[in-house]
């Protein structure tokens, strides 16, 4: 009962809310991976939107920008094809230095106007003329070879001061001959442009001016600022800036140039509507798990309640309360266990009480029982006491025939002792008649200490106090005495006796010596007394296994048989007279004497010993007696 109990607690939570927190459980780790799915979709697609953008953004400023390099190169190679131009690179006097002048004065812009240009001679690469305010500046030229565009066109961005240039030259032919350059030192970046190029891409964004192979950056306004990211090449670009935010880029080619322009947004502000994107699912969610978990909480309670209900009314029959029933108010499944429990629990009422009718009714029968036993036990006491009684008795009984036989052999003794004295006629010669008269006397005498000592016999053994010497015997000698004392008798009447089988060697019992020569004698005393003149008595030996089958698990068995031609016994008188005092015929048995205790006293002493003593015989045919003892291990 403890046990089950705690092992009810073990179980630990309910199903009741252990299914809706599976339930809600499963359902928060779906719509998790499904957001987180989304999620990626949806930064995938709108990074890609953005770079797609940028990408467009930049190709169209590094058009624009081209346009406006093209149409500055081209102004730059009409000056350098100007008349004025070539005159003063021929013959550079005041003249055609005043003449030059006024046309490179043309290529000024506000921006640039304390700049260099200057006309370089080749293939010396001296400078020919300088525009102030770098007048006279003749000799050598302003920039480095390294940033010069030997064949016209643009060089890279460079920088000086914190403020970033490039050159811009256009050859002067003389016919096909290069014989010099006209070259420019230009700033890069306008703040006039920056604003409405702002609202075109964004106030995020931000552009950069670079060389396709490397250097400084240049914001549009023209500043400097140290480069993010190295060996940025034509194409989309990713970097961390300083501060650790990151971008996303493009960098178009300006054609014509060996510039890139690179437009670039910070990667929070492309990802800023995917995570307000995020938020929104991640309410919704938070709203769906929680409708969920509601909806799984009630699902489960409708399924729960009604089983919880069942397990309390089973726990209710289980101790004892056999009326419970459940309430069943619904027709699904959940109902029908409802019926069939309460169908199973009005069986387990009748059965019940049925049981406790039949225990009530056992019990009176039981009460019964012990009355009868009581009275039985009464009884019992009562036959305890009656046999303590008749023990009682017969001891006395024994105890007074052994006194009598004692008191009656002691004078039979002296007679026949006399008897004897008188034929041995040591006091005077006796005539023939007195010593036949005496041999009576003295026969009479015996016949009646031999009815005493089987009467003594009976008595003992009735009351149980007859004493059997267990012990190793030998047949041969038990059948060999018993023999020398009939001869005498059997000789008299002329019975042929045979011991058959007298050299098959010894066959030992287990057995009263003493007791089992008395039977022998009696078995063979009486085949003499019923077996007439020239008759046949013969006695055998055998040794065979069990009682009359031979059965090899049984005990060995001694058999010793007495066969006569004599009378017979008729067959109704078989088991008789093994009776005491019963004779097979009165009237002739009387002629053959004795009280007919022989046979009795015999088989009990048989039967004492484990053996037993029968008989075989049919009226006028003769008998068989068989003694059975069990064998000693010869
Ligand atoms: P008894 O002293 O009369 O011989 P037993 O008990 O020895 O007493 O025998 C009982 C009776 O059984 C005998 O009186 C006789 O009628 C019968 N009986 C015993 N042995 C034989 C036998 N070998 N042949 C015929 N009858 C016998």
């Amino acid at each position: 009962m403890t046990q089950s109990a705690s092992a009810i607690r073990r179980r630990g939570l309910s199903l009741e809310y252990k299914v809706p927190l599976l339930i809600t459980f499963l359902l928060a780790a779906m719509l998790a991976l499904s957001v987180g799915l989304a999620y990626n979709e949806v930064r995938k697609s709108t990074l890609l939107a953005a770079n797609e953008r940028i990408q467009r953004i930049a190709n169209q400023l590094a058009e624009l920008a081209q346009a406006s390099a093209t149409a500055q190169q081209e102004t730059m190679r009409e000056v350098a094809a100007d008349a004025d131009v070539h005159a003063l690179l021929a013959n550079a006097d005041s003249a055609t230095i005043t003449d030059a002048a006024e046309t490179l004065a043309g290529l000024r812009s506000s921006m640039d106007t304390i700049l260099p240009i200057e006309v370089w001679r080749t293939p010396t690469g001296d400078v020919a003329y300088a525009l102030p305010p770098f007048d006279g500046q003749t000799g050598a030229r302003s920039a480095e070879p390294a940033v010069l565009p030997d064949s016209g066109g643009y060089g890279p961005i460079h920088e000086i001061d914190g403020r970033t240039f490039y050159w811009s030259a256009a050859p002067i032919k003389e016919g096909d001959e290069t014989v010099g350059y006209i070259a420019q030192l230009r700033r890069i970046g306008t703040t006039a442009g920056a604003d409405e190029i702002e609202d075109l891409v964004g106030p995020r964004a931000a552009i950069y001016f670079l060389n396709a192979t490397d250097g400084p950056w240049t914001s549009l306004e023209g500043e400097v600022i140290d480069a993010p990211a190295t060996g940025v090449g034509a194409g989309p670009v990713d970097y961390t800036g300083g501060d650790g935010t990151r971008y996303t880029g493009y960098a178009a080619p300006i054609a014509g140039t060996p510039w890139l322009l690179l437009v670039e947004l910070p990667l929070d502000a492309v990802l800023a509507p995917v995570s307000v994107f995020l938020q929104r699912l991640a309410m919704a969610l938070f709203a769906l798990i929680l409708i969920g978990a509601a909806g799984a909480w009630l699902l489960s309670r409708g399924f729960i309640r009604p089983l919880k209900d069942l397990s309390f009314a089973a726990g209710a029959i289980a101790g004892g309360d056999y009326s419970r029933r459940v309430r069943v108010a619904r027709g699904d499944e959940i109902g029908e266990l409802g019926e069939a429990f309460n169908r199973m629990s009005a069986q387990v009422e009748e059965a019940h009480s049925d049981l406790q009718h039949q225990f009530m009714e056992s019990q009176e029968l039981a009460d019964e029982l012990e009355h009868a036993n009581d009275q039985m036990q009464v009884v019992m006491a009562d036959m305890e006491v009656a046999r303590e009684d008749a023990e009682k008795a017969s001891r006395a009984k024994s105890d007074f025939l052994a006194t009598i036989s004692h008191e009656i052999r002691t004078p039979i003794n002296a007679i026949i002792g006399y008897t004897d004295l008188l034929l041995m006629e040591l006091q005077g010669p006796l005539t023939a008649d007195q010593k036949d008269h005496l041999e009576r006397v003295r026969a009479s005498g015996r016949h009646l200490v031999r009815l005493i000592d089987e009467v003594l016999d009976l008595a003992r053994i009735e009351s149980g106090q007859v004493q059997i010497d267990f012990q190793r015997g030998s047949s041969a000698d038990a059948i060999t005495n018993a023999l020398s004392l009939l001869q005498p008798q059997a000789a008299e009447k002329s019975l042929t006796v045979e011991f058959e089988g007298a050299d098959d060697g010894e066959i030992p019992y287990q057995g009263d010596p003493k007791r089992v020569e008395q039977i022998i004698v009696n078995m063979l005393a009486n085949a003499v007394k019923f077996t007439d003149t020239g008759g046949r008595v013969t006695i055998t030996r055998n040794l065979h296994r069990g009682t009359e089958s031979s059965n090899a698990s049984d005990p060995p068995t001694l058999f010793i048989t007495v066969e006569d031609t004599g009378i017979g016994i008729p067959a109704d008188k078989h088991e008789e007279i093994f009776e005491p005092f019963v004779q097979a015929e009165t009237g002739y048995t009387r002629g053959h004497g004795g009280a007919g205790l022989g046979l009795a006293i015999s088989r009990k002493f048989a039967r004492i010993m484990g053996g037993d003593l029968t008989v075989q015989s049919a009226e006028g045919r003769g008998s068989t007696f068989t003694l059975r003892l069990p064998a000693a291990p010869s």
